[in-house]
């Protein structure tokens, strides 16, 4: 049977890239009757968090994205954890030594910058090769000796020459071995890199085919000859194009939001959004714009999938969600709809302590707390023009504490309020009217109440969002 899989790094906000990619995958296996997984890849133990992995899971199955197995729903080939793998990398990264298809690193970082400088003079691939790595045999043996650190690394051709790699929408892609470098295996501290426990899991997991971002084609290299060292059949690659901003440069958060809770804190519908990912370079037969996820599983073929980079376009997306809200809502759906996003007890609970002491009458509660459940708010230059501040320290607030917010880790009204504090420490500007801008960026005004509990409440994505669109 067909088995597919998401395999998200859980190092951020849960990215509509991976929903894409996931859309994809899912579809792939469920029209042929076959099994989506999900696995967290959380190599990287600086950048990944519980929370995000968390989020990721959350956002997929809030689009409605339902995986066979996985971290949560648990399935015969687990753990779905890479941090909690560990000792199965180490098993094969064992073989690969015994097999003379890697070998122990003890270069330093110095070391290591002093060759790709040198090959970088040469004008050629700056990819270092084994024979470059190696030290002698005494140098070796003294290092060991001494207990320093090192590093497992692949085994890789020496010099440049041809490295077909096969995908399924691309044909044969031509790459070199001149790029590929002896990829670090296992890392000093013993935990794998992704191209090892990608390709160790994935044969493991029985995945047949793996549909991922186009960003990857260089790594293929490095994957094939994986399989080739453990002897294992490797999957059906299939490269999908990278989602692009308007402006065709890759999607990033600078133009378009790209969290999906950004999506969803805007009241987009989950049925939206991902019928709008699904007509990221794919089409259906009879070119309908509106579909379901069961229309698209019945309908769907990757040869359909067209390369040419998918623009993800926000006005476009609002198109399409509106015809999901006007022709698919009866009003008791949409009065459930509005429910569950903003209008339920609990939502307007965490907001009464800050609506009530500014309450006269209950009329007075909707404008008060219209910024609570709105989008992007109307600003302008204009909207600014009250707080007398030159405009080069404006837009020096705005992008300062947006690039704080975003480095933020935990919401949390105080650490949100330490970070702004320290940062008009920083910027020398009293913190009153470093704040200002901000109030106005996040509740259209400064007449509102305390700006760190409008950004505890609104959440970080909605949050950083309207400071962006204040930027631009
Ligand atoms: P960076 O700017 O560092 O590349 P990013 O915006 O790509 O960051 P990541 O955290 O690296 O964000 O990516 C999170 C996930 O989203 C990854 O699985 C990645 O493949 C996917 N992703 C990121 N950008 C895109 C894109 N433009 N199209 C499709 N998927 C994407
Ligand atoms: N962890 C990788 C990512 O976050 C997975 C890439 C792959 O699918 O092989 O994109």
């Amino acid at each position: 049977t067909i088995r597919t899989r998401i395999a998200p790094s859980p190092t951020g906000d849960p990215h509509v890239g991976t929903a894409y990619i996931a859309l994809f995958n899912y579809c792939f296996a469920k029209s042929q009757g076959g099994q989506f997984l999900l696995r967290i890849e959380d190599t990287d133990q600086v950048r990944s968090t519980r929370e995000s992995e968390q989020a990721i899971l959350d956002s997929l199955r809030w689009l409605g994205l339902d995986w066979d197995e996985g971290p949560d729903v648990g399935g015969p080939h687990g753990p779905y954890r890479q941090s909690d793998r560990s000792e199965i990398y180490q098993t094969y990264c064992d073989e690969l030594l015994a097999k003379g298809h890697a070998f122990k690193c003890y270069r330093t970082p110095e070391e290591l910058d002093a060759l790709r400088d040198a090959r970088r003079e040469q004008g050629g691939f700056a990819a270092l090769k084994p024979s470059e790595l190696a030290l002698p045999a005494d140098e070796v043996a003294k290092r060991e000796a001494a207990g320093m650190p090192y590093v497992i690394r692949m085994v890789v051709p020496e010099g440049e020459g041809p490295c077909p790699i096969e995908d399924m929408l691309r044909g044969t892609i031509e790459l070199d071995w001149g790029q590929v470098d002896a990829q670090v295996l296992l890392k000093s501290d013993g935990l794998p890199t992704y191209h090892l426990a990608n390709v160790v899991d994935d044969h493991l997991m029985g995945i047949t085919h793996v549909l991922r971002g186009e960003e990857w084609i260089n790594s293929a290299p490095k994957h094939k000859l994986l399989y080739e060292y453990f002897g294992w059949d490797m999957p059906v690659l299939c490269h999908l194009p990278l989602l692009r901003n308007p402006d065709k440069s890759k999607l990033s958060k600078r133009k378009n939001p790209t969290s999906i809770l950004y999506y969803k804190d805007m009241g987009y519908l989950p049925e939206g959004l991902l019928n709008y990912l699904g007509r990221m370079g794919w089409s259906m037969p009879d070119e309908s714009e509106k579909f379901t996820l069961e229309q698209m599983i019945a309908n769907f073929d990757i040869m359909r999938v067209s390369l040419g980079g998918p623009i993800f376009d926000v006005e476009k997306l609002d198109w399409l969600n509106g015809l999901w809200i006007r022709e698919n809502l009866s009003e008791e759906q949409l009065a459930e709809r509005l429910h569950h996003w903003a209008f339920n007890k609990e939502r307007l609970m965490q907001l009464l302590p800050f609506a009530q002491t500014r309450m006269n009458k209950l009329s007075d509660f909707a404008p008060l707390m219209a910024f609570m459940a709105a989008g992007q708010l109307p600003i302008s230059q204009a909207s600014f023009a009250d707080l007398k501040m030159e405009e080069d320290q404006l837009k020096a607030v705005l992008q300062f504490a947006l690039w704080r917010l975003e480095a933020l880790r935990t919401w949390e009204r105080d650490a949100i309020f330490n970070e702004l504090k320290t940062l008009a420490g920083q910027m020398d500007i009293k913190v009153k009217d470093f704040l200002a801008p901000l109030f106005i960026a996040i509740a259209g005004t400064t007449a509102s109440f305390s700006v760190m509990d409008s950004m505890t409440l609104l959440g970080p994505d909605m949050s950083r969002a309207r400071i962006r669109h204040a930027l631009n």
